[in-house]
């Protein structure tokens, strides 16, 4: 059995990059499991998806502890332990690493004896988010490196996922996937097929009982109201909205009304204008606003400028 475990970032994908894959193993009439796994709702969080394939029918069940493929579409993930990037990895466990520094620059750092497979982060971006189509490489990438997806499967299976988008979006997703597919020719099917896991092997962890704590210590806050004030979830933003006022109608607070952080006031001349340290930049405005007047930038840039970088 395949087992791949996707790595990215809670909006650049990864979701849909489990999907994807997982149709086209399934049109070369592989039997598929995929499934994604959030972690906080927020943009920007480490998330993973999952793909298990095989020939025979799945038992397997829950989140891929011993991966043969690990795709990680976001090198940053790497240092962070949260993401678990490196979750029950072993010797031939393939990493393809979707970065512009190489195989043998990530195998000095992480000192780890696996196959390492890098290709560069693709150059082109989603101009409405800013972000690099870098899902769409590792599709192509995961793809060849199974050695079991043709391109027909691959494509068939893009088109059939991002059937809700415009055709130059699936376009260009098609085209990004298999640029990637084409580059690792030379590692075609470098990824072996894992072995079933009995249900003898499970062995029970050895759960540690934290001592109880008064509510007082773990929660001290949470006894006032409204203390969500206190909360500053502008930290967690990764995109900023940002209202433009030559194109904001000053409808009927449409962006205010929908924002779960109620994090959108008017001012005195009652126009829209946003509370950033509140603000945790889930986009949800917008896509609400009407007249298309909240536009979206990054917050690194923002946090570059402010530095004088
Ligand atoms: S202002 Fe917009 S992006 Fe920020 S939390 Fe509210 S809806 Fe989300
Ligand atoms: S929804 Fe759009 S047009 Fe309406 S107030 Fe908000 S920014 Fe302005």
């Amino acid at each position: 059995m395949y087992r791949i475990r996707l790595h990215g970032r809670g909006g650049q994908g990864i979701k849909t990059a489990g999907r994807i894959l997982g149709e086209a193993l399934f049109l070369e009439k592989y039997e598929v499991q995929d499934a994604p796994r959030y972690g906080a709702e927020r943009r920007g969080a480490p998330i993973f998806s999952y793909v298990r394939a095989g020939k025979k029918p799945i038992n397997e069940r829950g989140i891929i502890l011993h991966p043969g493929l690990v795709v990680v579409a976001d090198e940053t993930l790497i240092e962070i332990p949260a993401a678990g990037v490196f979750q029950g990895i072993a010797e031939n466990t393939v990493f393809f690493i979707c970065s512009n520094e190489s195989s043998d620059f990530w195998r000095k750092r992480l000192g780890i004896d696996s196959q390492i497979i890098t290709l560069s982060q693709s150059e082109e971006y989603d101009t409405a988010l800013d972000f690099h189509y870098n899902s769409s490489v590792c599709v192509g990438a995961a793809g060849r490196l199974l050695g079991v997806i043709s391109k027909e499967s691959l494509k068939q299976a893009i088109e059939e996922e991002l059937s809700v988008f415009e055709k130059t979006v699936i376009e260009k997703n098609i085209e990004i996937s298999l640029k990637a597919y084409d580059e690792l020719s030379s590692y075609e099917g470098i990824v072996k097929r894992g072995v079933g896991i009995s249900a003898d092997s499970y062995r029970r962890l050895n759960w540690v009982e934290p001592p109880f704590e008064g509510a007082d210590i773990s929660a001290p806050a949470i006894y006032d109201s409204g203390t969500s004030e206190l909360a500053l979830t502008g930290l967690w933003r990764t995109l900023r909205p940002v209202v433009n006022k030559e194109l904001c109608a000053l409808c009927w607070h449409l962006c205010g009304s929908f924002c779960p952080d109620s994090a959108i006031y008017l001012d005195e001349d009652g126009a829209p204008q946003i509370d950033y340290e509140h603000c945790k930049g889930c986009l949800i405005c917008v896509m609400q606003c009407p007249r298309r007047a909240i536009s979206v930038e990054a917050e690194h840039k923002k946090t570059k400028e402010a530095k004088g970088a």
